[in-house]
């Protein structure tokens, strides 16, 4: 009954059934060479001793038992802590409307793609992109409605980027950027050309947009051979004067900062 009190483990309850079986056959024996032991006192010492001992194994396991529960407690809690700091380094680096890549996360991997495309001599390319006459969409339909059409045209971005290195992100406002890593002019134009394509498809209506009765997008492209002349700066800047110059160019449509034809001969690889 003790035994099954205290929940003791099979270990515990065979230590304890072997000491009473024990007591029995030391009983037996006296029993049979006719011992004269007093049976009350041993009776009682007996079963002090039991008591004893189911004491002592019953604060034993508790302590073990604790100690078990306490050990699956901090796995369970290191487990969800990083789970909860996985999330949060995902957060930090994600646009929360677009679920693109956010202006932190496309700065740093700027620097790695920047000093990779250097030492490996590899062209590098980044078009810059900026949503035509949205002021006056979001004017025209509200803020919620500029802020779904700024989703689906990120996600019309995501789906026209096609290899794992290239990086879309929102780089703030309705302007977003795409990094193109190995990616010499004319592929950055052909990425650039497929969201264009992929942005019209959407057709989302803009009447008051002066260039087409649906949401349109504006493109720079500036494609560089990373080196001690240029830099990052200088990179950025060229990436939005391109887009400066598609923007007066009439928009929905995408510029290169240095032609191709031109470009080619100084970045082209092949
Ligand atoms: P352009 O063709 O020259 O780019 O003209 P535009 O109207 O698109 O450019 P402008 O810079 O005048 O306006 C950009 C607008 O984008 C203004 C701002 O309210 C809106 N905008 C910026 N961020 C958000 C956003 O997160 N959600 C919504 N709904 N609107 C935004
Ligand atoms: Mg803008
Ligand atoms: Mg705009």
């Amino acid at each position: 009954m003790i035994i099954a009190l205290n929940s003791l483990r099979i270990v515990w309850q065979k230590g304890l059934f072997i000491l009473v079986c024990s007591g029995l056959m030391a009983y037996a024996t006296a029993f049979v060479n006719n011992w004269h032991i007093p049976l009350l006192p041993a009776l009682h010492s007996f079963v002090l001793i039991g008591v004893v001992l189911t004491n002592i194994t019953f604060f034993i396991e508790r302590r073990e038992r604790f100690a078990f529960l306490n050990e699956i407690l901090v796995e369970i809690k290191s487990h969800e802590l990083s789970r909860i700091n996985r999330h949060l380094i995902t957060i930090a680096r994600e646009d929360a409307l677009s679920g693109l890549a956010n202006r932190r996360a496309f700065d740093d991997t700027l620097i790695i793609e920047w000093d990779r495309a250097r030492r490996e001599e590899q062209p590098l390319s980044l078009l810059f992109m900026d949503v035509d006459h949205f002021k006056l969409y979001n004017d025209t339909y509200g803020h919620g409605a500029g802020d779904d059409c700024l989703r689906q045209v990120a996600s019309a971005i995501k789906k026209a980027v096609l290899r794992p290195a290239d990086l879309a992100a929102r780089y703030g406002g309705e302007e977003f950027v795409v990094l193109l890593p190995a990616t010499d002019a004319l592929g950055a134009e052909e990425v650039a050309e497929r969201i264009l394509r992929t942005v019209d498809s959407l057709a989302i209506p803009h009447k008051r947009s002066l260039v087409s009765y649906h949401v349109t997008v504006s493109i720079g492209i500036c494609t560089m051979l990373p080196s001690d002349k240029n830099s990052i700066a200088i990179f950025v800047e060229n990436a939005d004067a391109a887009l400066y110059k598609a923007k007066t160019s009439g928009r929905h449509c995408l510029k290169h900062y240095i032609e191709p034809p031109m470009l080619n001969n100084f970045y082209f690889k092949h």
